[in-house]
């Protein structure tokens, strides 16, 4: 890769770190830190990347929300025509508020609860990828109860070999995602027997930070084995779902590009009438993010040094879940001797770490940019230590919009109150 930055919008000019047309100081200015900062144009070519790829074809992109669920993000996915992967009832709201179409929403998720259903049926999505009998037998009868049909496609598990494929983790046997193979032709003939379903589609979701399409193609040649197999049976489907989980580059990966990625799916389904859809999450919104933090305190040590900075693992919890890699970068560039610095937040776990062993020029009180931090950031985020949620920003061209205002710390508990005593 020869960019400096994995982030396409973002470049280095005399006023330090832009995102697009806004200098990086300046958001941290007026909006402080921690604050997540996202480029509208970057959220805009992420997803025209799959439309382009997909164009001429019968075919449905449906961000998944919960990468990145800001009603401002949301809404200029919205605004692009996209469809959106929901799990849960409050994703569809959102969705909903930020002026998504629910007739393009797919609701994934093992454990959707009545309610949620209910909220469904009533909003019109337009499928509910369903993950076991006793969840098929549940729609059924609330579909029933609301009078109408629910539009159903079967999360199936491909089962795609861990072997030829380390990094899939959500398509083997063992795990709680989708049903088996061996039991999707019956839960088909079930389904398609149940009065108040409507059986439209099928659909899978193999893993996550995929940097080859290799196993989705594995699994797309199993998917469409099975919907020919249906087809013979009289149960013809309409749409075929291979759900999200092209990687993106954080570090030193090279996953391919969407249209690289997409070509040997295309190939494969060669003229097929099926609707084809996706669920991209990560390869949307994670290089279109940064985390905008302040340098606290520099502690230097025996061993090692600290930059201790106002975000922190309630922020941006990649790092210490998965141990995951972000790029730093100081936003303004300093003429000093780089020193090797661990970047930690404040809070009062020592897995509270953004990044370790980083070699940065910088003082106290300078501003750093974590990268790629656009999916699984803020919408992982907590108030671990009662600390307020960051803000967010969206950048478009020369302007900065407040997306999020900054959490106030009585927010935090005003839902709360002390208990009557004595
Ligand atoms: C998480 C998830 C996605 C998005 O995955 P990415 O790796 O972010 O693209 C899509 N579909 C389902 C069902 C998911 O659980």
């Amino acid at each position: 890769m020869s960019a400096e930055f994995s982030s396409p919008t973002l470049s280095r000019g005399p006023r330090g770190l832009m995102l697009e047309g806004v200098a990086l100081a300046d958001i941290a200015a007026r909006f402080g830190t921690p604050t997540y900062v996202y480029s509208r144009a970057a959220l805009v070519a992420a997803f025209d990347a799959y439309r382009h790829a997909l164009d001429g074809r019968p075919a449905l992109v449906c961000c998944a929300v919960k990468a990145n669920s800001n009603l401002g993000v949301l809404s200029v996915f919205a605004a692009l025509g996209a469809g959106f992967d929901i799990v849960s009832g409050g994703e569809l709201a959102r969705v909903l508020a930020a002026g998504g179409r629910a007739d393009r929403v797919v609701f994934s998720g093992a454990g959707k609860s009545r309610a949620e259903i209910r909220q469904a049926l009533r909003a019109g999505i337009h499928c509910f990828n369903v993950e076991s009998a006793a969840e098929l037998d549940r729609l059924d009868a609330l579909a029933a109860e609301a009078g109408t049909a629910a539009p159903v496609a079967l999360r199936v598990n491909p089962d795609v070999d861990p072997r030829t494929h380390p990094y899939i983790s959500t398509g083997l046997k063992r795990n709680k995602f989708g049903v088996a193979f061996s039991e999707a032709l019956p839960l088909y003939r079930r389904a398609a027997a149940l009065p108040h379903l409507r059986v439209r589609g099928i659909a899978c979701h193999i893993g996550s930070q995929l940097l080859d399409s290799a196993p989705v193609v594995e699994a797309a040649g199993k998917v469409l084995a099975l919907v020919d197999q249906l087809a013979a049976e009289g149960i013809r489907l309409d749409h075929i779902d291979l759900g999200g989980g092209l990687g993106i580059r954080y570090r030193d990966e090279t996953p391919p590009t969407v249209a690289a990625y997409l070509a040997p799916l295309l190939e494969l389904f060669g003229e097929r009438p099926e609707e084809l859809c996706f669920e991209p999450g990560r390869s949307l919104t994670g290089n279109a993010g940064l985390l905008l933090t302040r340098i606290e305190y520099l502690k230097p040590g025996e061993e090692k040094n600290f930059a201790i900075v106002d975000a922190a693992m309630n922020d941006l919890a990649r790092p210490a879940l998965y141990d995951a890699w972000h790029d730093v970068a100081a936003v303004v560039a300093r003429d000093l001797p780089p020193r090797r610095y661990d970047i930690v937040g404040p809070i009062c776990e020592s897995g509270d770490f953004l990044a370790r062993e980083r070699n940065l020029a910088v003082e106290e009180g300078d501003l750093l940019a974590l990268l790629s931090a656009g999916a699984y950031g803020m919408s992982m985020s907590s108030n671990y230590n009662s600390r307020p949620r960051a803000a967010e920003v969206i950048v478009d061209g020369e302007a900065a919009h407040l997306v999020r205002e900054r959490e106030t710390v009585e927010s935090l508990y005003a839902l709360e109150r002390p208990l009557a005593q004595g």
